[in-house]
């Protein structure tokens, strides 16, 4: 993929998740409940880079499994 064929992609920017925010995401936080989601689940959430450690944590005091990656990027699971 060229430079110039990723910044045209960049036109539909995917929103940061946190409430409010409209910013684009710049890092995506997969996570999982291990109350309710088997092991091999990922939930994945899109993250500004303001709000990646506010996404984090808020899943971390939780005590939910939290992977943090570049936003595209996918993770096999979360533990
Ligand atoms: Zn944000």
């Amino acid at each position: 993929m060229s430079l110039l064929s990723m910044l045209d992609g960049q036109q539909g920017a995917t929103p940061c998740s946190a409430s409010g925010c409209t910013a684009a995401a710049t890092h995506a936080v997969h996570w999982r409940n291990p109350r309710i989601h088997s092991i091999d689940r990922v939930k994945t959430w899109a993250a500004c880079d303001e709000h990646r450690d506010t996404l984090a944590e808020w899943l971390r005091s939780r005590a939910f499994p939290v992977v943090v990656t570049r936003f595209g990027e996918t993770v096999e699971r979360v533990a």
